[in-house]
């Protein structure tokens, strides 16, 4: 948490390993590390000399895999593994990965991290053409490309289904040879090798499950990017030419470990540089600076830091408290903020107190962390936050895909002060963001994707164009219009 304390989600991490005579109980340790990726089904495919086993299930890691017997079920010396985020309604077990393909000529197991904003159409196209789908997830469409490829070689058809398939995606694939991972031409989505100490290679969503196995870090897979690893070792090939970064920073503010590196840049030193350029851009004065924990803990290290503000602990986290679902009622969702957070009252009564947090979504939790706050006695609630105002859906891997989810799309600075109840409030800006990850790619803004922010897409929107459009004002789409005019990417215009 926070992201206003998980109102937004990642959807999934994957792990993988080639050459390890234990791989399944290592995938299970990488997954375990990426389970703030995804909490609601987990899966590990096996291979014991070309022969996958697979097993997944809904739930938590150690609840998916808490029978020793379905681990040593899970022979062989290569694996991949998955932690998954579903969206409401969608928590079958049908959608858990990897997915397992029998074929006549070898089996294959798929994993993804992201999402494809060409699914639809991809999928009624197949459908029409006799595919048939066991499930809802838009992963199972690279298989089925892959199958209907006319390529002479399983790569080469990989290859052709990588490039029709459009979004944010980094692929896992698990054939009886090989363990091959895939990014999107953008790299909205890390995936990093590591190497162990007996020369297994592994892949993983984060360097976070590269330490866990104790693996040493050898690069990033690029966007665009093919790595194929085998009893030979690795190489690299790639698909396309059209390739740019634009990952995610919402990776570096919120999402990914604050252990983690995506790029060679530290998740926790880009989210305390965010604090410093936050207390440079916004100061105020007050009696201490607290952070909600735990993703926003560093940048408020970094605003008491700069300010020499003593950074207090003033609000903790229940660590044993479950994940809250989405909440059918908002008193319920109110209840499920006090059972993650509660207020010191010992270190906060009669402060003037600066409550860090890396974003606002819907405001219902800042008013009610503001709320919490007042009731422990503070004297004066000012919130900063680490990032710019969400003011655009995210179609490449996130679970917020319209704009009345976003309290500031709709509403100004003022008046979501006004709302939360705090006695100020200011955002990080833009330039402060791609300022602090710091990230240098020559590439519009310096390589991150900032489309949440300021509603510059770095791909065209494909099948969500039309549906995102209708949901907009005749104002959001004239301010939209401006920044398509102003884009610093050249595709197609989204209006
Ligand atoms: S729109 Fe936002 S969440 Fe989605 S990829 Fe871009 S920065 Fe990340």
């Amino acid at each position: 948490m926070s992201a206003e304390l998980e109102d937004i989600n990642e959807e999934c991490g994957v792990f993988g390993v080639w050459g390890h005579s234990d791989a399944a109980r290592l995938t299970y340790f990488g997954l375990h590390a990426l389970q703030h990726r995804g909490q609601e089904g987990a899966g590990i495919v096996s291979n014991d000399h070309g022969q996958l086993h697979g097993y997944r299930g809904l739930g938590l890691l150690t609840k998916v895999f808490s029978n020793e017997q379905v681990m040593e079920r899970l022979t062989g010396n290569c694996a991949i593994g998955h932690v998954r985020y579903a969206t409401a309604g969608s928590g079958s077990v049908d959608n858990i990965q990897p997915f397992l393909f029998r074929f006549h000529d070898g089996d294959v197991a798929l994993a993804h991290n992201g999402n494809l904003t060409n699914c639809t159409s991809l999928r009624n196209s197949l459908e029409d053409n006799g595919a048939i789908f066991h499930s809802n997830s838009d992963t199972e469409i690279l298989m089925h490309l892959i199958r209907r490829s006319n390529k002479p070689t399983f790569m080469e058809g990989l290859k052709e289904a990588l490039r029709t398939v459009h979004g944010g995606f980094a692929y896992l694939l698990l054939t009886q040879d090989a363990l091959i991972g895939a990014t999107d031409p953008n790299g909205f989505r890390p995936l990093s090798l590591g190497r162990m100490q007996n020369g297994a290679y592994v892949l993983a969503s984060e360097t976070c499950a590269l330490d866990i196995v104790s693996a040493e870090f050898i690069r990033d897979i690029e966007p665009g990017e093919i790595i194929v690893i085998n009893d030979e070792g690795y190489r690299i090939e790639h698909y396309t030419d059209h390739v740019q970064h634009a990952v995610c920073s919402m990776e570096f503010i919120y999402f990914a470990r604050p252990d983690s590196n995506i790029y060679g840049i530290n998740v926790h030193s880009a989210r305390k540089r965010m604090g410093i350029r936050l207390a440079k851009e916004s100061p105020v004065d007050a009696d201490m600076v607290i952070g909600v924990p735990n993703s926003s803990l560093s940048a408020a290290a970094g605003f008491a830091e700069a300010t020499g503000i003593p950074n207090e602990m003033g609000l903790i986290k229940n660590q044993y408290v479950a994940r809250t679902f989405i909440q059918p009622t908002q008193e319920l969702r109110e209840q499920g903020v006090r059972m993650k957070l509660s207020a010191v009252r010992g270190v906060v009564a009669g402060k003037r107190v600066i409550v860090i947090d890396d974003s606002i979504v819907r405001g219902t939790t800042s008013k009610r962390i503001v709320q919490l706050l007042r009731e422990a006695g503070a004297k004066e609630v000012h919130m900063r936050i680490s990032s710019p105002p969400l003011k655009y859906p995210c179609f490449y891997g996130i679970d917020i895909q319209t704009t009345k989810e976003l309290i500031a799309a709709k509403h100004s600075v003022e008046e979501i002060r006004e709302y939360i109840n705090a006695d100020s409030l200011a955002f990080l800006s833009l330039d402060g963001l791609v300022e602090s990850i710091g990230l240098h790619k020559p590439a519009p803004y310096g390589g991150l994707c900032v489309a949440y922010f300021n509603g510059d897409y770095p791909t065209a929107l494909d099948d969500y164009r039309d549906e995102f459009l209708a949901s907009l004002t005749p104002q959001e789409r004239e301010h939209l219009q401006e920044v398509k005019q102003n884009s610093k990417y050249s595709h197609e215009s989204l209006i």
